[in-house]
């Protein structure tokens, strides 16, 4: 036997009694019906009653609202007569609640206290578009993850009390195939604990040895937004998702005695919205990489060479520092080519490249000037040591079988043209050019020797 009631005043009846079904127009004087049925949905005692709008008319707008507020099905009065099948459906089978499971102990609303309880609820819908606003707005800084961490971190700081909160992030570089960066965001107080807690959490292990320039794989901003309290609170992690790849992990440890609704809302919300600015940060470096490498042999490219050096150089002025060049030009590399095949040529050219790395000190920059030409800068080294470096460059690279697309290897040797300068107001172009008639010179004086300008 079904009980209708009709009700004037149906929040405060519908939470202090929870019906079987809610129906309730679209627009009611009071409280409208989509503010009815998001106070349905978020109260636990009443997130399982299914709720039908009523509307006049059939607007884009109204269903879009519908759909959002929660609302179990959408009936407009002009198709009244389905209102009754749909009642039997819906009552049958009420819906599973989208938000907040019922609570084991639901806490009926008091009467009088919907007014309160719904601008609550406007209050937290506005902190979550605003949130989420802010975090999506990061990916128009996506130019470094360390400003995007930055700015996370001070988004998550306004709003939550925490002991550290960090970001995890799977990345690629020169060195290590995959590596972790870390950032932390923590009290200077902590700094040492919250990196350890981190790393625990996130399941990443100390370097074996901190790096001799200082720099580390974790980036930790330490300052007073994050909290100095020392509870052991377990931290929260969840993985952060661009679609279904993951970009990385975002952990937060809360500075109270248990983690709150509250902390894992926010977790879960900052989560949800930094998929997007990662992967914006993914492919800005992925396009900058593409830029600035050859793409046969993987060594940067002429452009990018230049640009190092005018960095380091400008990021060292005042230290004076000699700088020696070596270009090498591979020898009658045409007869590769036109013997063997341009594949043959495209592969030794790739394996002049791998000796011309592993020969290469961190410091160096080796880069493939063009067609078969490559550069080496050796900073910080004069011309004493320039000699020694390639003159071993040299018979490297006569020495190595490279090895060719049909299986069998094939011997190259280059000529070298060297040029140091010992002065820091030594010119790029001009050191090149010196280093391009010392090659020039090495290959009149019978090619796989080394020459100084
Ligand atoms: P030399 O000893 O005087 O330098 O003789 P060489 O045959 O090396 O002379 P040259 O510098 O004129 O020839 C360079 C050749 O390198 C011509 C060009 O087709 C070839 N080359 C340039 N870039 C590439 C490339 O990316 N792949 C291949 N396979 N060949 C290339
Ligand atoms: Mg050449
Ligand atoms: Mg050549």
């Amino acid at each position: 036997m079904t009980e209708v009631a009709v009700a004037s005043n149906a929040a405060e009846m519908v939470l202090a009694d929870p019906p079987d079904v809610v129906v309730t127009d679209l627009w009611m004087p009071g409280i409208s019906g989509l503010q009815l049925c998001r106070l349905v949905r978020a109260e636990p005692a009443t997130a399982h009653v299914p709720v039908v709008l009523l509307t006049a008319s059939d607007t884009r707008r109204a269903r879009f609202w519908a759909r959002h507020a929660g609302a179990t099905a959408y009936v407009t009065k002009s198709e009244i007569d389905r209102l009754i099948d749909l009642l039997d459906d819906v009552t049958s089978s009420p819906p599973t609640p989208t938000h907040v499971p019922p609570a084991a102990h639901p806490q009926i609303v008091a009467r009088g206290n919907v007014q309160e309880r719904l601008s609550q609820l406007l209050d937290a819908s506005l902190f979550e578009s605003t949130i989420a606003g802010e975090v999506r707005a990061l990916a128009q800084k996506a130019e470094e993850l360390e400003h995007v961490f930055a700015d996370l971190a001070a988004i998550a700081s306004d709003v939550a009390d925490y002991r550290w909160f960090a970001l995890a992030t799977e990345a690629e570089s020169a060195t290590h195939a995959h590596h972790t960066r870390l950032f932390i965001h923590t009290h200077p107080d902590l700094r040492e604990m919250a990196e350890r807690e981190a790393r625990d959490a996130f399941e990443v292990p100390p370097p074996l040895e901190r790096r001799k320039d200082g720099e580390s794989d974790a980036h930790v901003i330490a300052d007073q937004r994050a909290s100095a309290a020392e509870w052991s609170t377990p931290p929260l992690l969840l993985p952060v998702q661009f679609g279904t790849s993951v970009m990385g992990r975002i952990a937060l440890a809360p500075n109270r005695r248990g983690a709150s609704h509250d902390d894992r809302h926010l977790l879960a919300l900052l989560a949800a919205e930094l998929g997007g600015p990662m992967r914006m940060v993914a492919l800005v470096a992925e396009a900058r990489k593409l830029a600035s490498t050859d793409a046969l042999t993987g060594l940067l490219n002429r452009r990018a060479f230049v640009e190092c050096l005018d960095k380091a150089r400008a990021a060292s002025e005042k230290d004076f520092f000699p700088m020696s060049f070596l270009l090498l030009d591979v020898d009658h590399f045409k007869k590769v080519n036109d013997g063997l095949g341009h594949e043959a040529g495209d592969a030794v050219l790739q394996g002049i490249a791998r000796v011309l790395v592993s020969m290469a000190r961190k410091s160096d920059l080796v880069a493939r000037w063009g067609g078969e030409e490559f550069v080496i800068a050796l900073t910080r080294t004069a011309e004493t040591g320039a000699r020694i470096a390639a003159e071993r460059v040299r018979r490297a690279i006569a020495e190595t079988k490279y090895l060719l697309p049909g299986g069998q290897s094939h011997g190259a040797t280059a000529s070298i043209g060297l040029a140091s300068a010992e002065s820091e107001r030594w010119n790029l172009e001009e050191l090149i050019s010196r280093a391009d008639k010392a090659m020039y010179s090495a290959k009149h004086r019978g090619r796989n020797r080394v020459e100084i300008a």
